[in-house]
């Protein structure tokens, strides 16, 4: 049986649900976070610091621009992130 995180298909192919659960993904055309590197709605409401913005170049990515990152392992998936992105930028999906 191939399991993917929306459910499951087994071994004739059929499809069926595990378990519900979204996580949140930025679509980086949308967020406007390389423009002013500063204040972040969705990283501001995230109650675990899931949701961040790391501020650009750096020792080990000199090239890199101001941008926000989500660290998997601290989300909890309460989807505030989406409802305080002011430019609709933050989706779970
Ligand atoms: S609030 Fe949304 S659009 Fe603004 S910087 Fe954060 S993720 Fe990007
Ligand atoms: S879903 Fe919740 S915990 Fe996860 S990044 Fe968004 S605000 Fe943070």
């Amino acid at each position: 049986m191939l399991t993917y995180p929306h459910g499951y298909i087994d071994g004739q192919g059929r499809e069926g649900e595990l378990m519900r659960f979204k996580l949140p993904w930025i679509d980086m055309v949308k967020c406007d976070i390389a423009e002013h590197c500063g204040q972040c709605g969705a990283a501001e409401s995230c109650p675990t610091g899931a949701f961040h913005v790391l501020q650009g170049p750096s020792d080990f990515e000199p090239d890199a621009p101001c941008r926000t990152a989500i660290d998997f392992e601290l989300c909890k998936q309460c989807g505030d992130c989406a409802h305080a992105c002011e430019r609709g930028a933050v989706k779970m999906v």
